[in-house]
């Protein structure tokens, strides 16, 4: 691995996997194994940067003075690392702050990144006609967008309309790079009725969570314990104690431990407004 002469500016939403692909058709390697060897030292299975930040270590090498921003920007921008660090095991969360630092997170700590993505895999990749055509009216190209990777996302929080799948499966992104500019002349809008039109308002509702999450899902244990916390004491409409919290979280005894003051301080401050 060595450092590398240019690496294409991320846009918004654009998962890992997507950044990558362009790279591959930039970079004019004829087969996407010498990129991917080029890029990683080895063969090594590209799905999982569809949707977990891998090899992050691999940044520093690449990008060298801007490779801490660009850590950065993948990790928080481009993976589904905010989504799904709200509950992750605290090890991985931990591995990630390790990785941010520059601290090299080890072969094992990556594998159980490739796990965890397993579970999110949908069975093509998948994107919105709207944001496709836009995209490529903005930045000449389109890409593949993070949010509609995930599972159960089937309205596009922006357009409103149904998402819809390639005919690439997703086991195929595997050992090959599929650009999505490739694939925008293929893409058209679908205007015939979607098997799922009843459900219209709840995959809205998802769909519009889902990116809540996606932008917002690195608030600080705090933070969410604050949320989480006030949200109790609102529905419950009375004076609430650590009980009525345990029953409706679990809170490990770790964090009792380390937040027990906080949390305590808490429920006193939202009882006090209920008098
Ligand atoms: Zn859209």
């Amino acid at each position: 691995m060595k450092k590398l002469d240019f690496f294409p500016s991320p846009y918004p939403d654009e998962c890992y996997y997507s950044i990558l692909c362009r790279y591959h058709v930039q970079c004019g390697n004829e087969y996407p194994a010498e990129t991917i060897y080029e890029l990683f030292g080895n063969s090594q299975n590209q799905t999982s940067t569809i949707f977990v930040p891998r090899r992050m270590e691999l940044v520093d090498i690449w990008l060298l003075d801007i490779a801490e921003t660009m850590k950065e920007s993948i990790i928080n921008n481009h993976t589904m690392y905010p989504y799904m660090s709200t509950h992750y095991p605290e090890v991985l969360v931990d591995a990630i702050e390790q990785i941010r630092r520059g601290i090299e997170c080890g072969a094992s700590v990556d594998l159980k990144y490739v796990q965890k993505a397993r579970r999110l895999w949908s069975s093509h990749l998948r994107f919105c006609s709207q944001c496709m055509h836009e995209d490529k009216k903005k930045y000449g190209e389109s890409y593949w967008h993070r949010i509609y990777q995930l599972p159960e996302i089937e309205r596009c929080p922006k357009h409103g309309g149904w998402i819809q799948n390639t005919d690439i499966p997703i086991r195929m992104t595997r050992i090959r790079f599929f650009p999505a500019s490739s694939y925008y002349e293929a893409s058209q809008i679908q205007t015939r009725e979607h098997a799922l039109g009843k459900y219209v308002v709840q995959y809205e509702l998802i769909a519009s969570s889902t990116e809540w999450l996606l932008e917002n899902g690195l608030e600080s244990k705090e933070a969410w314990l604050t949320r989480r916390i006030t949200d109790i004491w609102e529905e419950k409409g009375r004076r609430i104690s650590l009980t009525d919290i345990r029953q409706e979280m679990s809170i490990k005894s770790n964090t009792y431990r380390k937040y027990g003051e906080m949390i305590d301080a808490l429920i006193k401050q939202l009882n006090s407004e209920n008098q």
